[in-house]
């Protein structure tokens, strides 16, 4: 079961856009795929220009509530409204998801 704390992994790389990264009040998309690859990107249209590779801890630092993120199980995903909502967690949609990460939904 793959498990990437990301206190632990700071330099893990993962995906996001440009619009996370300006901080707007937008719909934040945080996927967590079967290739154990992360996604942090927010609900608008993107074009290639507005994809950013970067580390995990970075982005955390950009924005602290991503650490609530950490123990997302493989195969789900989390989003929220703006950054003054909750997270809520579902499961990707055609992805593996491992019944033992029920707990960690949360
Ligand atoms: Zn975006």
């Amino acid at each position: 079961m793959a498990h990437y704390p990301f206190t632990d992994r700071p330099h893990l790389l993962v995906l996001t856009c440009t619009h996370v990264l300006t901080g707007s009040d937008i719909t934040l998309v945080c996927h967590h795929f079967s290739d154990a690859s992360w996604e942090f990107v927010c609900g608008g249209q993107h074009t290639e220009e507005d994809a950013i590779v970067m580390s995990v801890g970075e982005l955390c630092d950009s924005d602290p509530t991503l650490h609530l993120l950490c123990d997302l199980p493989v195969g789900a995903c989390a989003m929220r409204e703006s950054r003054a909502h909750a997270w809520k967690r579902g499961r990707i949609e055609g992805e593996d998801f491992y019944s033992a990460a029920e707990s960690r939904m949360g």
